[in-house]
């Protein structure tokens, strides 16, 4: 069977966690979209790791973890954080890397970079992993898959040559920087040859093969619905489709057989970067959140940048679960809402004047502000409780309100950071 992990809101959900726990009776661990711009935060028997580029699988050994067609897979990254894993003590995971993933170059990197300096203070507030570059060379069609990194040396060249010939020409006229060379960039590919040689393969048949014999499947997604490309806040989206539909494509596995879509749902809001956040909140209480948040701080994965606070959007976050199609929510970092005397839920939006339920196109989300009814808190410490009877009163019906709100069923509740703080309903 095929499972989707996936996010409803602005990423950060907790995917990671909900993915390492789920990945214990999974064969097959799969990354299918975006890059090394988003880390998931796992904590397991090994210690805390932020993963950017693996499958949240790595730490078991009886899963084959899948860097999929549909990611921007970073070499450099990859290396870095294989040799983490094996200098902290984690036996060595087994890894496929798709024959037709491409590569995000040298120079991806660079041109984000380069592009946000431009931008100034209208910039998207990119990760600078070269993932918007990288997806435009991509749909462009001068991007590199693996594949071609073991073809002919001439070939190989003949293509580069091509691509520098774009990419100098906006170095030297619009960012005003130094050029690139065809011999630098082949020789980076060729490092990248040797690295990879050992993992990457024909994951299609694979997976064909996994699929048709029962194997069961994740497939996990980065990032959340809020930052789709298409359906997200666009323009402040990410450059890939964090929808669990499109695991069919950046997996390469046919759409029906994704039958379960668990997608994490935080119990209160985050964001990173730039775009419209109805539920924000700032000041004191923006603070104190972002200081109990997640497990040491809501502080970016990647960067290390403070993340944006808010309270639960059920607007935004009912749209998420009905653009990922979920069959089940997973609700995490419930935990840390325990100080609260009272917790502020977004229920409704006021647009013009009017209250609206739905999650508008962003042009009219700029002009939304959030409509709150405030909760009861439960002032405890709810880490450790293992069954949901058990949970303070006020907690569940936190839990109950938000899954009517939404219209799907809360069926995992997440109670701490580590993998047995978790409650099955
Ligand atoms: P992801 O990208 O969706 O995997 O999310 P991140 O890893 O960026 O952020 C989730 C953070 O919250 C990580 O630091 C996790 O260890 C932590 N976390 C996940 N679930 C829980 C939970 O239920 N409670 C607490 N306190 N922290 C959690």
């Amino acid at each position: 069977m095929v499972k989707a992990i996936v996010g409803a809101n602005w990423g950060d959900e907790g995917k990671g966690k909900i993915t390492d726990v789920l990945a214990q009776e999974s064969d097959i661990v799969i990354r299918f979209q975006g890059g090394s711009n988003a880390g998931h935060t796992i904590v397991n028997n090994y210690g805390k790791f932020a993963l950017h580029q693996l499958p949240s699988g790595v730490f078991h050994q009886h899963i084959t973890n899948i860097i999929g067609n549909g990611v921007a897979f970073s070499v450099e990254n990859f290396v870095k954080e294989m040799s983490e894993l094996e200098q902290r003590g984690v036996p060595k995971p087994n890894i496929l890397i798709s024959d037709r993933a491409q590569i995000v170059m040298p120079y991806h990197v660079a041109f984000d970079c380069y592009e946000e300096e431009r931008l100034g203070k209208n910039s998207f507030g990119s990760t600078k992993s070269g993932i918007a570059p990288f997806y435009s060379d991509k749909y462009s069609k001068i991007g590199f898959q693996v594949n071609e990194l073991f073809d002919d040396d001439e070939c190989l060249k003949e293509k580069i040559r091509h691509a520098v010939e774009i990419k100098n020409a906006t170095l030297k006229n619009l960012y005003n920087k130094p050029e690139i060379s065809v011999d630098e960039i082949f020789n980076k590919l060729m490092e990248y040859k040797v690295a990879l040689e050992p993992y990457v393969a024909d994951t299609f048949s694979f997976l064909y093969e996994a699929v048709k014999s029962g194997k069961n499947i994740l497939l996990e997604g980065q990032l959340g619905a809020l930052k789709d490309t298409d359906f997200g806040i666009y323009p402040m989206v990410t450059s890939s489709n964090t929808i669990a539909g499109y695991g069919a494509v950046g997996a390469g596995i046919p759409p029906y057989e994704i039958k379960e879509i668990i997608t994490v749902v935080k119990a209160y809001s985050s964001a990173v970067g730039a775009g419209e956040f109805v539920s924000e909140i700032f000041g004191d209480e923006a603070d104190e959140l972002r200081r109990r948040g997640g497990d040491g701080g809501e502080y970016g994965a990647t960067t290390g940048r403070p993340r944006r606070m808010g309270w639960l959007d059920l607007v935004a976050t009912r749209y998420g679960c009905r653009v990922q199609g979920t069959t089940k929510i997973a609700f995490t970092v419930l935990d840390v809402l325990g100080y609260l005397d009272e917790i502020p839920v977004c229920v409704g939006y006021e647009l013009d004047g009017k209250q609206i339920d739905y999650f508008p196109s962003t042009t009219k989300l700029k002009r939304c502000k959030p409509i709150l009814k405030v909760l009861p808190g439960w002032k405890c410490d709810i880490t450790g409780i293992k069954k949901y009877e058990d949970l303070p009163e006020n907690c569940r019906n936190y839990i109950e309100f938000a899954e009517k709100e939404i219209g799907i069923p809360i069926g995992i509740v997440s109670n701490g950071p580590s993998r047995n703080d978790i409650i099955y309903r």
